[in-house]
């Protein structure tokens, strides 16, 4: 058993936006932290999911690659230094007397002052498509997310899905490679919005249709799609279309695995919180996606706000003569002067 030396005020789990923010928040309430998370890369979501999507909701920003928006987290926490541990993924979280004790799933324990989740949806993994064979081709032409769009640049893509992604994916891609888009409904859970520009972009779309085989050759690990047959659901008919790559997007399952039995109060697949987004467990707090309350909205601007909330009581349990209210950071630069001026 390893024991990571020192003991942070704060650990937070999950370094995706919600946990970035919260490092930066803690960092400028003095406090010190840690991040700790399951993935290689920061970012949460938006680097395993989306990196190279634009988001339109994120105050400051008409519009921001999820990417950048990482980067800028990153560069806005950096700045009070948390140590941050990637490829750790947090199996046990147990009080011992006055401290919290994690334990990652190869066996390192770290001691912290306060704990805040903020585990998105716990380990996420895309919806496959439930057809014989067809795994062999994940990342050799078929894929669930995609990392680098340009890999479909000038390519014949097969699109499959009728949801946000699907549309999102359509609209970044359908000028830049021949595609297809394949539904096995007439109805789509995207945007209305978005369903309408990618039927303005001429996009062929082919609603009741599904993907029914990949065929190509697969060699010392790499493959080469050839052709793919999809069917329509209705009448039964058949048709093999030639396609370099198929993109499916068909939605995610999230599991909150082990932090299920850490004794927190769990309300559907979030973990309950109260205003001050506290858990059941005294020092352990919750927000961005997996906290789950009454006014719930499962968005990247609602965990800044729940990280700030969380932050500032942690930092009243850890020095409860500190007041709650953090004052405003831009009297920093006041301070700053203040002290200029009484050292000159
Ligand atoms: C395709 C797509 C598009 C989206 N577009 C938008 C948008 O336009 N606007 C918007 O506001 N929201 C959007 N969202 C939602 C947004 O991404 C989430 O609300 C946001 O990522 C939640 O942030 P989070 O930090 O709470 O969790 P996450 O981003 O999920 O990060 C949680 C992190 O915790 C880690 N973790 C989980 N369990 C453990 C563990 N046991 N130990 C260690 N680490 C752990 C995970 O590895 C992950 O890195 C979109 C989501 C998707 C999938």
């Amino acid at each position: 058993m390893v024991v990571l030396p020192g003991t942070p005020d704060i650990t937070i789990i999950g370094a995706g936006p919600t946990g970035l923010y919260a490092a930066f928040y803690a960092g400028l309430r003095s406090m010190q932290v840690r991040i700790v998370d399951s993935l290689s890369e920061i970012g949460g979501q938006l680097t395993a999911l989306y990196p190279k999507k634009n988001i339109y909701d994120v105050a400051g920003y008409p519009a921001v690659l999820a990417e950048d928006l990482v980067k800028s987290l990153y560069e806005q926490c950096k700045q009070y230094n948390p140590e941050i541990y990637t490829d750790t993924k947090i199996e046990k979280l147990e009080r011992e007397g006055e401290l919290l004790k994690l334990t990652s799933a190869d066996g390192r324990v770290m001691y912290s002052k306060t704990v805040l989740i903020a585990a998105g949806v716990g380990a996420f993994t895309p919806r496959k498509l439930e057809r014989e064979g067809i795994e062999k081709w994940e990342g050799k032409g078929l894929y669930y997310f995609v990392k680098d769009p340009t890999i479909f640049y000038g390519k014949k893509l097969l699109v499959v899905g009728g949801g946000d992604s699907a549309m999102d994916w359509a609209m970044a891609l359908g000028d830049k490679s021949d595609m297809l888009l394949i539904h096995r409904r007439d109805k789509f859970v995207a945007h209305e919005d978005s369903v309408k520009k990618v039927r303005a972009m001429g996009i062929p779309i082919r609603t009741f249709w599904e993907l029914k085989e990949i065929h190509g050759e697969i060699s010392n690990g790499t493959g080469k799609i050839d052709h793919v047959v999809i069917f329509n659901n209705k009448t039964k008919e058949e048709e093999r279309i030639k396609v370099d790559a198929v993109l499916c997007n068909l939605g995610f399952i999230t599991n909150l695995g082990s932090i299920k039995d850490w004794g927190l109060e769990i309300e559907g697949n979030g973990i309950k919180v109260n205003h001050a987004m506290e858990t059941n467990i005294k020092g352990v707090y919750a927000a961005g996606d997996i906290a789950s309350h009454p006014a719930k909205l499962k968005l990247i601007a609602t965990g800044f706000g729940e990280a700030a909330i969380a932050v500032n009581h942690a930092k009243t349990v850890i020095d409860p003569h500190a007041s709650f209210f953090p004052g405003h950071s831009s009297n920093k630069d006041d301070k700053k002067e203040e002290k200029k001026h009484a050292t000159a």
